[in-house]
């Protein structure tokens, strides 16, 4: 195994969080490689953009902010988001000389054992490229390599096909099947209005009926939403992701759905039987694949060795920092999981690392 490297700064992803992060770290004259590293483990420019499918086109998406000091200008909204995204964060990481290192899989992080130099305790970022020894950490990891598949009774019993969000290719592979789609999120609707063409029969069913908002999202609301996802994180609960506290936009596809029965919802199953899904009143329906899109946790477990979670069973944040260790900053997390929020939760967490390392000189220029 490389011997240990020492920097200042490890940033642990390379999404829209951890560029936002690294982007601001050089502009305080933090050099890439000598002063700070960025670890990913997807192959490819993009974070999880990459892996999501071909259908979501950048028309597609509701909102995605551009990354701090380049604009992602004149994308065609007819291409996979995937791409443009991908074909944008590389043009970024060369224009910023970000030198990303991937895929590099971060393992654990934990604390040295003793340190010696007076400087403060460092933390060990195990990888399978070697270990990093670092003063401050930035964890940008976001949530695509956690989706998260509720439990309930039957499943293993089913046999058809059961896939999650983080699986889909589009709607093409369901052609002619009975499909049942569960989750009242962004990705349930989406879904549905995709593969009804496609598919012999969809259902949609959902824990909570869904709440539907009429008219445009303004800054007051975007920020009660965020407000709500902050206050769970201080009190050191799960975040629930910012789509699920501002409901779904009740644009042209939306209302076309509702009117032709495609968003008809059903309240959740009670069991999955081998041949579909059951409710305790009787009712079954028939189905060839169960489609949860049931969303993400954050992909945190590498940080288990910090211990840093509370018995709520999340990470208590106050700003970025984790309030069990001010040398670790979550990014993109909770009320920052959205692209708006991981720019400006990746400016929060720079500025309050220079203050932890005593304020490096700032000498940024873009390469
Ligand atoms: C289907 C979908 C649609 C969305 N649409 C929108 C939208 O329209 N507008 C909007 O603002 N937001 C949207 N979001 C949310 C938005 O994509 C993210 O919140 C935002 O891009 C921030 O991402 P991130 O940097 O936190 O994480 P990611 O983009 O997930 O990047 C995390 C990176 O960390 C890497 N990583 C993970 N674990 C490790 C590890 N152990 N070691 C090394 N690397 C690791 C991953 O490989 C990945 O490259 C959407 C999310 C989803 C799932």
């Amino acid at each position: 195994m490389d011997s240990t490297r020492e920097v200042d700064v490890v940033v642990i992803g390379a999404g829209q969080a951890g560029l936002s992060a690294a982007y601001h770290l050089r502009r305080s004259g933090f050099e890439p490689e000598r002063d700070f590293v960025v670890l990913d483990r997807s192959p490819a420019p993009g974070g999880a953009w990459q892996f999501r499918w071909p259908s979501l086109t950048y028309g597609k998406v509701h909102g995605m902010h551009s990354l701090p000091g380049m604009e992602l200008t004149d994308a065609d909204p007819a291409r996979p988001s995937s791409e443009v995204v991908g074909e944008y964060f590389a043009g970024y990481e060369r224009a910023f000389g970000l030198r990303v290192r991937r895929p590099v899989h971060v393992r654990a992080v934990r604390n040295a054992e003793e340190d010696g130099d007076g400087t403060g305790r460092q933390l060990l970022v195990e990888t399978d490229a070697g270990v990093w020894s670092t003063r401050a950490l930035i964890n940008a990891t976001g949530t695509w390599d956690r989706p998260f598949w509720p439990r309930y009774p039957g499943r293993e019993t089913f046999r058809g096909r059961q896939l999650h969000t983080a699986g889909y290719k589009g709607p093409e592979e369901l052609a002619g099947l009975r499909v049942v789609v569960v989750g009242g999120g962004a990705s349930g609707t989406q879904h549905l209005l995709e593969i009804a063409p496609y598919a012999a029969a969809t259902t949609w069913v959902t824990r909570r009926p869904p709440v539907f908002r009429e008219g445009p999202f303004d800054e007051g609301a975007g920020r009660a939403a965020v407000a709500l996802v902050e206050e769970r994180v201080r009190q050191g609960l799960p975040p629930r992701s910012v789509v699920s506290v501002t409901g779904l936009p009740l644009n042209g596809a939306i209302r076309q759905g509702l009117r032709d029965g495609t968003l008809d919802r059903l309240p959740m199953f009670d069991r999955i039987t081998p041949d579909g899904v059951a409710w305790e009143d009787g009712r079954h329906v028939d189905a060839d694949v169960i489609l949860w899109a049931t969303g993400f946790r954050a992909a945190l477990g590498h940080l288990a060795p910090l211990r840093l979670r509370e018995p709520g069973g999340g990470i208590r944040v106050e700003g970025t920092r984790a309030v069990a260790d001010p040398r670790i900053h979550l990014v993109g997390y909770g009320p920052s999981a959205s692209t708006i929020g991981a720019n400006r939760a990746g400016r929060a967490a720079v500025r309050d690392i220079r203050r932890l390392l005593r304020e490096p000189s700032p000498s940024f220029a873009a390469a």
